[in-house]
């Protein structure tokens, strides 16, 4: 077995603003692990600055990931990979995240199936995905729903936290009377705050509202879920397997990523542990190309909230596979996770 990897940058089609700040383009590394019969598989990472990773610090642990992969020598052993990977760099979630996915993409298409079907899973199951409406004048917020709904989507995920949050989310579901809508505050509000508002979002009919308070504030977190009016779901309050029975009793949902949690197979666990604590589970994704969004789009008839859209936003993408139309994702019909280079 022989692996390599790649630095792409990838341009956002337009601004990705959300209350944290703006981005134009994501780096991405794309992984390539290749048999000695000539298949490839492909990953990437979407390294994102909140949980201490970037394209360099994922290029520094890459040679180290893919000496495991080289020195297990099974592209199907995917769970002493994982372990392995684990054991090697314990963070770098992105990092390890790529290999997995690329490792699982090269197993799936040796054996000749789509990872869904490897997984057991039925494609039909998987919940339409939300497109995300980033932060921007109300008007333009509204004029970008309105293009969403337009182009089919029935689910809009609508990013709040910074000032004129009531104008921003009017502006939406007067241009969006009929859509789904789901809120993601990224940590910006304090817990009154988030109560509070949660009273006029449940009045224009919000389905429920991710990551009102920080991480760092498990507190609020459990007072905003017991006094709000909707609820409420954590993304940065739930990175990794051990989250999900910390936050279980103070959450209704978790919002699982491959790029946090750092690989398929931890990602899968976390999906039943957090089912086992009587919670619903939403995939989401970072804005990432698909040769990595493909593998959580196999993962999706697990959940009951999909928010995949991250390849949606990039102006260009190195590769293609799932498609999304309407929202309802199609994974391609073919051996992996369908990617192939565009
Ligand atoms: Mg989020």
């Amino acid at each position: 077995m022989n692996a390599e990897f790649e630095r792409l940058t990838l341009p956002i089609d337009g601004a990705f603003t959300i209350s944290r700040g703006s981005k134009s383009e994501v780096e991405t590394v794309v992984v390539r692990v290749s048999d000695d019969g000539g298949q490839t598989g492909v990953g990437a990472a979407a390294p994102d600055p909140h949980y201490g990773e970037t394209a360099d610090t994922v290029e520094a642990v890459l040679p180290d990931l893919l000496d495991v992969v080289e020195e297990v020598d099974d592209p199907l052993a995917l769970d002493r990979i994982e372990r392995r990977l684990e054991r090697t760099v314990r963070d770098n979630p992105a990092a390890r995240a790529a290999v997995s996915v690329a490792c699982h993409d090269l197993a799936t298409r040796r054996l000749g199936v789509p990872l869904y079907r490897y997984l057991g899973l039925d494609a039909d199951r998987a919940p339409p995905t939300s497109y995300t409406v980033p932060i921007d004048d109300p008007d333009a917020m509204g004029e970008k729903a309105a293009d969403v709904v337009e182009a089919g989507y029935e689910i809009l995920k609508v990013k709040l936290g910074t000032d004129r949050d009531r104008a921003r989310m009017e502006a939406v579901r007067e241009a969006a009377p009929e859509a789904t809508i789901r809120v993601d505050a990224n940590e910006a509000w304090t817990p009154p705050e988030a109560v509070r508002k949660s009273e006029w979002l449940a009045d224009l009919g919000v389905e429920f509202v991710e990551q009102p308070v920080p991480a760092e504030n498990p507190a609020g977190l459990r007072q905003v879920h017991e006094r709000s009016a909707l609820p409420v779901a954590a993304d940065e309050s739930c990175v990794t397997l051990p989250d999900v029975p910390a936050v279980a009793d103070r959450v209704d949902v978790v919002n699982l990523k491959l790029m946090k949690c750092g690989g398929v197979r931890e990602a899968v666990r976390m999906v039943h542990a957090a089912r086992a604590h009587g919670l619903e589970v939403m995939l989401g994704c970072m804005v990432e190309s698909t040769a990595s969004i493909a593998a959580a789009c196999h993962l999706a008839p697990l959940v009951d909230y999909v928010d995949l859209d991250g390849a949606l936003l990039l102006a260009e993408d190195a590769y293609e596979g799932p498609s999304y139309d309407g929202g309802t994702l199609a994974v391609p019909d073919r051996p992996g996770t369908g990617v192939r280079p565009v």
